[in-house]
């Protein structure tokens, strides 16, 4: 099983790459995008549950809404990571490896997403320090993470929840500078949490860039049910709801 998607399969790694225009001499020629697509669960998600995203995650989006295939290599991957954590490492220890020389054969600069659907830390097995030519992007749900010491071509994003057990995490990140996430349903306001707004369905590449910034995404659609169940537990930022976060989180 071939853990690495390196053929830029999927649409937002495209668009990513399209778009770039932060990271200074790239552009869309010279630039790749590498990614990892696990099934999420608690065990690999650890924010998930303080958070409330597990139900509203963009597992359920896009192809997996289609394709039941898709979810299968997912959950495959995520099986084979958790029986057998080391086996796993060491392979993609190989293949990006490989994706890297593939990247320096063709004059490119590579970028890899590990987590598109998931929270591990990889960044603690050795994969980013033995690739120093690789930048590693990531979103997360654990604001620890944001005051440890971490390889230096690892970028982070912090992802907002306004779940009432999640404030600390809010809180912790927004003393740190590094971009934050929060998925806003109707359009996105020009200001939240005291930062400015971006326009952060564009590019993952930009977004890990905006530091001090709130990386604003437009809610996707995804199964009715789970929408329904869950659209008000605290992950999807609504428009009347921005003075109350404000006030929350400012004061
Ligand atoms: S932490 Fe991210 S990947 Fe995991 S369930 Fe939540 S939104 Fe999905």
């Amino acid at each position: 099983m071939k853990l690495l998607d390196t053929n830029q399969n999927n649409t937002k790694i495209k668009k990513s790459i399209e778009y770039i225009s932060l990271w200074k001499n790239l552009n869309k020629d010279n630039t790749d995008f590498a990614s990892l697509s696990l099934m999420p669960d608690y065990r690999i998600c650890a924010g998930s549950k303080s958070a409330g995203c597990m139900e509203l995650c963009l597992k359920d989006a896009g192809f997996a809404k289609i394709f039941n295939s898709v979810n299968i290599a997912r959950q495959n991957k995520t099986n084979y990571l958790l029986n057998d954590e080391t086996g796993f490492i060491n392979q993609l220890k190989k293949e990006l490896s490989n994706y890297n020389k593939r990247c320096i054969k063709n004059n490119k600069k590579g970028f890899v997403r590990l987590n598109t659907i998931s929270d591990y830390p990889f960044y603690k097995t050795g994969v980013m320090t033995e690739n120093p030519n690789l930048i590693f992007i990531d979103y997360t749900k654990i604001a620890k993470r944001l005051h440890e010491k971490l390889p230096k071509n690892y970028f982070l994003i912090f992802s907002f929840s306004g779940r009432e057990q999640y404030t600390n995490q809010v809180r912790i990140a927004l003393k740190t500078d590094y971009p934050i996430s929060v998925v806003f349903y109707n359009e996105l306001p020009k200001t939240f949490l005291g930062r400015q707004v971006i326009d952060g369905n564009k590019s993952d590449l930009n977004n890990v860039l905006e530091f001090n910034k709130i990386i604003g995404l437009s809610f996707k659609e995804i199964k009715d049910e789970n929408f329904n169940e869950f659209k008000d537990n605290g992950f999807i930022v609504y428009n009347h709801q921005l003075d109350f976060y404000n006030k929350k989180f400012l004061n």
